[in-house]
């Protein structure tokens, strides 16, 4: 059996409404708010006359299992306006007068299932018993239209899928999801920490151990960067505004920046973006054709306004650095650009075991700026390039910024979910706003065409989407400590220094552990913080100039002579 998205939608709505009638008998009085259908199940809200709590969900569940087992039709009536204003008035539905109170029309539709009423434009099932496998996941308050002046209602969430395979592999994701959120295992791991309301929500400090995680991942960058023959920038983090308005930033995009600063009276503003700043640069002096493409790439740090609302972890900040480049090309080359930018992406993905993709190419929209021949030039150098790398991807018509078309590469994690990273973004405008040329061999001097493109994203939210990827157990050569070294007793201190020192002089990331702690307690410890590797020293050990390896995760131990063994982590590529 096929089913579309649509169906899919269609299916959540109306357990939406099955579940809106369960609350409704098991707590007489309560009154409706909406209930949608979302991205991965659907909610309803509710002004319930008692609190309820994630208990209650199982009692709720069990009434809506009788009413898909009762096999209730829904049925659609058409009203006019005002029978229906009467209809929600007798049933004191308040919220659904409000809504009434915005309809247009003249007449309505309401859907009834049982001796349950709901204001709805519908599509339904047929009937409820073709919800078969759901389940009530969540509960938070929500405020009425999203308004914190307005009164808070009690939002469930739930899901809904065709088969029971399909809902058992999402409750198995999400339970997974919730054991590697990177919130938790940034803290057990001593990654990082916010201190939200208390020093400013959304900025990020690095503690040590993560810190360094970043530094391995920044060398990596600038070293691969430099090799694909980019030159490296940096940018300062303020500029005047009238930067920001030559960019058009405080015209279309001044609802993420934070407020100017003033500087001897003049208006400085925190940059959002380093796009400008890599324009300064190129037009530091007349550039030839010769040069292009010009690549500039900068691990910048910007600065956005994002409401508290939206803060997520290390997902979506306030402060945030971008593997950002800027290529000043032509059209006429941006096929091969693009070419060339496509293997940049995959490689660096792949180094970091990111396989899967879903790619798309977002389209001219209906308000553009630039010539229409070369919008359609550039979007046929997307897709061929894409074709000739042999990547599959969709197209989002229309759904492309009003200055490029634009590639856009979500990874595949660990337990399926996507995470947008990599863009690929074409730019007629800002090399006419900011007048950005270069000299050809005819002598006269054109616009460029610019690429914006990020691989990673942003360094915080790929820090997270590795976090939850790997579960907190980073690939080897990402480990802050890859091996821990553990002498048995006190006795053994002293041959514990001299192995770490020798891990140390052969680049591997070692630490001793030669705390009071018992042994027990310090492996147990050394694998809560999943070091990869346990290195642990006693008597034999001493005597035979050998170490015992334990291996994260594995109750087998290994003995070996020091250096076979850094030959053998050096193999696994720990200094890549
Ligand atoms: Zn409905
Ligand atoms: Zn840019």
């Amino acid at each position: 059996m096929q089913q579309n998205n649509a169906d899919l939608q269609t299916l959540r709505h109306s357990a939406s409404h099955i579940m809106a009638s369960a609350v409704l008998e098991l707590f007489p009085g309560t009154k409706l708010g909406i209930g949608p259908a979302i991205e991965d199940g659907f909610y309803y809200d509710f002004d319930l006359p008692v609190k309820i709590s994630e208990a209650d969900l199982e009692k709720i569940e069990k009434k809506m299992q009788e009413i898909i087992d009762a096999d209730y039709k829904f049925i659609c009536q058409e009203l006019s306006k005002e029978e229906a204003i009467k209809l929600f008035k007798q049933k004191n539905e308040i919220y659904k007068l409000a809504l009434l109170d915005d309809i247009q029309e003249e007449k309505v539709t309401i859907y009834i299932h049982n001796n349950f009423v709901d204001l709805c434009r519908g599509p339904h099932v047929e009937s409820t018993g073709k919800v078969k496998y759901f389940k009530l996941l969540s509960i938070s308050g929500a405020y009425w239209r999203g308004d914190e002046r307005n009164p808070q209602l009690t939002r469930i969430y739930g899901t809904a899928f065709f088969t029971k395979q399909e809902l058992e592999e999402y409750l198995y994701r999400l339970e997974e999801a919730k054991k590697r959120d990177h919130r938790k295992l940034g803290r057990d791991l001593e990654l990082f920490e916010i201190f939200e309301d208390e020093f400013g929500s959304g900025l990020v400090f690095w503690l040590p151990k993560g810190a360094l995680v970043r530094k391995i991942i920044e060398d990596y960058l600038r070293d691969y960067h430099i090799k694909k023959g980019y030159k490296l920038v940096y940018t300062p983090h303020i500029a005047k505004t009238n930067l920001w308005e030559i960019s058009g930033h405080l015209k279309f995009y001044s609802e993420y920046m934070f407020s100017p600063m003033d500087v001897e009276g003049q208006k400085y503003i925190i940059k959002p973006m380093n796009c400008p700043g890599h324009i300064l640069i190129y037009k530091s002096k007349i550039r030839s054709y010769r040069e292009l493409p010009l690549k500039f790439f900068e691990l910048g740090t910007v600065y956005r306004y994002e409401r508290s609302g939206v803060l997520h972890g290390l997902m979506r900040v306030r402060g945030f650095t971008q593997d950002d480049a800027h290529i000043f090309t032509t059209l006429d080359n941006l096929q091969e650009d693009i070419v060339s930018l496509l293997d940049t992406v995959v490689e660096v993905l792949t180094k970091f075991g990111f396989k899967e993709y879903e790619i798309k190419i977002s389209t001219r929209p209906q308000k553009y700026i630039g010539d229409l021949q070369h919008w359609e030039l550039a979007e046929n150098s997307l897709k061929t390039a894409l074709e000739k790398k042999n990547l599959k991807y969709e197209i989002d018509p229309g759904e492309g910024v009003f200055y490029g078309p634009k590639i856009d590469l979500k990874i595949k994690d660990a337990i399926g979910r996507l995470w947008q990273c990599s863009t690929i973004q074409v730019d007629f405008n800002l090399p006419e706003r900011f007048d950005i040329k270069y000299r050809d061999k005819d002598g006269k001097d054109k616009y460029v065409v610019m690429i914006h493109r990020a691989l990673l994203g942003s360094l915080e939210r790929f820090f997270a989407v590795l976090i939850e990827n790997y579960a907190g157990n980073l690939p080897l050569w990402l480990s802050p400590i890859q091996v821990i070294v553990l002498p048995i007793s006190e006795k053994f201190n002293e041959y514990a220094e001299k192995v770490n020192k020798e891990f140390l002089e052969n680049n591997i990331r070692s630490e001793i552990d030669n705390t009071d702690a018992t042994l027990q307690y310090r492996i147990r410890n050394a694998i809560t913080k999943k070091i990869p590797f346990l290195v642990i020293l006693g008597e034999k050990e001493q005597r035979n100039n050998t170490i015992s390896v334990r291996r994260y995760s594995e109750n087998t131990t290994e003995v070996y002579n020091i250096k076979e063994f850094i030959e053998k982590l050096t193999k696994l590529e720990v200094n890549k």
